[in-house]
């Protein structure tokens, strides 16, 4: 076998896990829509067909008050069993388990009812929580124990009790949200007492024979937050009130850095859990940003912890597990922690999907099932959108031709993987790879697909996968050699000077500008990366934050310039915009907005910012203004008569991402 330890049973005395892969808590959204828990079920049935040993559902609230939003979920009350028993009962049929997450919200609650140990309201939410009596911490330790009840009577082999990433446990715990005066507050022990009652309070509820999982936060990155100490103490109170698993939480959610961005180098928190592992008995699972049975197996191998946690990456690919043990690692569709379709969907209302799975919390909607009309199909492009149709459509059973100009597949992807911190996307490039090979797509690489091709082969069907073009700019002295595309930078075609100005500041651009910055990613080194961070893995200081520190900077200057007078990067990504524009602040990035662009000659460039002119003296200017599609053969395509379809860029490339790309090409094939 080749991933022994990932694989091999966990005996937690009064029941067995088959492996030490835990498939992390995430909120779906399904959770909240009418009919919901029917998708949630077959959501959950296939990790479950998929291997994987233990599910935690996304976070379900003990009472009204401790709701993240004003209609999450909720079990209170023994009306409610009924929807989740739908859960568990295709779960247990699937040979799984599964336990339910308890997440009162606390300060973090988007309503104007939220609770909390004191009221001090949070940096990432507008609403001022309301202190909590007493008398109401005390009803509150009684509704996580009832909702604990009530998931037993529902089916569920076990709950999670969530205490990190900020919430309402980690509130009192800590003396940064915490200064009550009465038994709940002031010194350690009694602010650790909040989470003590309600482990006590769930086990004499739930009995023995249940799994109460803990996510405890480990290391909460910001200031005021717990000493190592503290965090130690309350895990070994946590195990003699009665936990079985001690599951780890890194960072609260209003912390300023980054814990499962793409860019977090894989497993860079495992260090945490292994610190712990010497100071308690009961198992303990690491996470973020394992993504690989590879990572899952050398942390487990290694000693530093008994299962590890994935989330995201089961939403990528539901049978990771069943791969890994059959060995074929290669197979799997690997998250990249873009967080495009999962967490932004989340944070936006919208119901999580995947980037590289569009089938994700879909399963009941999206399928390729066999095709009764066998079509022979000529797809121009593999790009992510080209790709995607082209192994989807050969699933059912229809015989596809994929045409690559290029020599390699992947398109711009191929560009995207280039950029520090944006490794991953090499992964994506793999598995459609393997794909294409696995369902017998018909590669043809360094073959441009025009109407002559179709006079001399037969087709059914023509796919237009073409993608896009950079767009170029025609103003004085743009003709120059000096004045680049970012196409041309990024595949190494040109090498630009020390000093550089960017047009457009949208996602290229911003990438681009880290990309001529950062010598050296900072991701493919942990070290460096949590130094550059600011996280001290000597833990000196509450919080475990450190001085950041990077010797990445003064690489080269760049300025990065847009049109409007928006903040630069507003259409970034919800969940990781903050990050990049952190990145290029610790690269002394100057940036610009409201500019206007004259010309560009030996001075450099010439802008006006309002009515100031001023002329930047820069190597190179790079374009990064958008892109257009590449629509050079769409008329010819038409004019053979063959039914012909666009998908991806080479449809529309306005706010074109490979989201799109891949979802519109999955949607094709389902339909042709
Ligand atoms: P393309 O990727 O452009 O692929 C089109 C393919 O068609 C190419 O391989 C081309 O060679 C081929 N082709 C064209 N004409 C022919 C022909 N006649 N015959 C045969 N082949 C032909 N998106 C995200 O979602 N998240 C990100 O973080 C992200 N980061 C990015 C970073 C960078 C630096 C770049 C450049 C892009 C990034 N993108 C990102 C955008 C993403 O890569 C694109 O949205 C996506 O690649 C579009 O897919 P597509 O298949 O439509 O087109
Ligand atoms: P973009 O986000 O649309 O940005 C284009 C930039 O060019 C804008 O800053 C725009 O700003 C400027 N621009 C547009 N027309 C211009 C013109 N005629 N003259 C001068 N400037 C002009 O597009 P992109 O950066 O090319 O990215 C393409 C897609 O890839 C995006 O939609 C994005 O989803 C995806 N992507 C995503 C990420 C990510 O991290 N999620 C990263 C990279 C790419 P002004 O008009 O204000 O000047
Ligand atoms: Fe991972 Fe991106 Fe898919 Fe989210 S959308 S699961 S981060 S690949």
């Amino acid at each position: 076998m080749s991933f022994p330890h990932l694989l091999e049973p966990l005996d937690l005395g009064f029941t067995q896990l088959k492996n030490r892969v835990l498939m992390g808590s995430m909120h779906t959204g399904l959770e909240e829509e009418k009919g919901g828990f029917e998708k949630l079920a077959a959501f959950y049935k296939e990790r479950a067909l998929g291997g994987v040993g233990l599910i935690v559902t996304g976070g379900i609230s003990p009472n009204l008050r401790g709701r993240l939003t004003p209609h999450a979920c909720q079990l209170s009350f023994p009306w409610q069993v009924g929807k989740h028993r739908v859960v568990t009962r295709a779960v247990h049929e699937a040979g799984g388990k599964i336990c339910m997450q308890i997440l009162h919200a606390g300060r973090y609650g988007y309503h104007p009812f939220s609770q909390a140990p004191s009221k001090i309201k949070s940096p990432i939410t507008p609403f001022t929580p309301s202190a909590m009596s007493s008398r109401q911490v005390r009803s509150t330790i009684k509704d996580y124990a009832s909702s604990a009840a009530l998931a037993k009577k529902a089916g569920y082999d076990g709950v999670e009790v969530m205490g990190s990433e900020g919430y309402l446990i980690n509130q009192f715990v800590s003396a940064r949200t915490n200064t009550r005066t009465d038994e709940w507050g002031g010194a350690f022990e009694k602010r650790a007492q909040f989470p003590i009652e309600i482990v006590n309070a769930i086990r004499a509820k739930v009995g023995k024979d249940f799994i109460i999982i803990f996510r405890l936060s480990m290391l909460d990155l910001v200031d005021n937050g717990s000493t190592w100490d503290e965090v130690v103490q309350l895990a070994q109170w946590l195990e003699q009130a009665g936990v079985s698993i001690l599951n780890t939480g890194i960072g609260w959610h209003e912390a300023r850095v980054p814990t499962i961005a793409t860019s977090v180098p894989r497993g860079a928190f495992a260090w945490v859990t292994e610190k712990l592992k010497q100071s308690v008995s009961v198992p303990l699972i690491a996470t973020n940003r394992i993504n690989t049975p590879e990572i899952g197996e050398q942390i487990i191998a290694s000693g530093q912890a008994d299962m590890v946690s994935m989330a995201r990456p089961f939403l990528a690919d539901p049978e990771f597990v069943n791969k890994a043990a059959a060995n074929t690692p290669e197979l799997i569709n690997t998250c990249i922690g873009c967080n495009q379709a999962c967490l932004d969907h989340t944070f936006s209302l919208k119901r999580a999907t995947c980037l590289v799975n569009p089938r994700a919390c879909y399963e009941t909607e999206i399928n390729f099932l066999p095709t009764a009309n066998k079509k022979r199909i000529a797809v121009m492009g593999a790009g992510p959108a080209g790709m995607a149709f082209s192994v989807y459509a050969a699933m059912r059973g229809h015989h596809v031709v994929l045409f690559e100009a290029k020599s390699e597949v992947g398109g711009q992807f191929n560009l995207a993987r280039k950029i520090p911190g944006k490794e991953e996307f090499n992964e994506t490039i793999r598995y459609f790879i393997n794909q294409i090979k696995l369902h017998k797509v018909e590669l043809r690489l360094n073959t441009r697909l025009d109407a002559s091709v179709l006079a001399t082969e037969k087709f059914d069907e023509v796919v237009i996968a073409s993608g896009v073009v950079p767009r170029d700019l025609v103003l004085p002295g743009f003709d120059d050699p000096r004045v680049v595309d970012y196409q041309k930078v990024l595949s190494g075609e040109v090498t630009v000077g020390n000093t550089v100005a960017l047009i457009g500041g949208g996602g290229i651009g911003f990438d681009m500008a880290h990309f001529l910055c950062e010598r050296q990613s900072s991701t493919l080194n942990p070290d460096k990366w949590l130094q550059q961070w600011g996280i001290d893995k000597t833990y000196q200081h509450a919080g475990g934050l450190t001085e950041p520190h990077s010797d990445n900077t003064d690489h080269r200057k760049v300025f990065l310039l847009q049109r409007k007078t928006s903040k630069m990067g507003k259409g970034l990504g919800k969940t990781t915009g903050w990050i990049h524009r952190l990145v290029l602040k610790q690269h002394d990035v100057k940036m610009k907005t409201g500019v206007s662009y004259d010309k560009f000659d030996d001075a450099g460039l010439h802008i006006r910012v309002g009515e100031t002119a001023e002329v930047l003296a820069v190597d190179n200017v790079v374009l990064c203004a958008g892109q257009e599609s590449n629509r050079t053969l769409v008329d010819e395509m038409k004019a053979t008569g063959l039914p012909v379809h666009l998908i991806g860029g080479v449809d529309v490339a306005a706010e074109l991402d490979a989201k799109r790309a891949i979802r519109q090409g999955a949607e094709l094939a389902m339909r042709l």
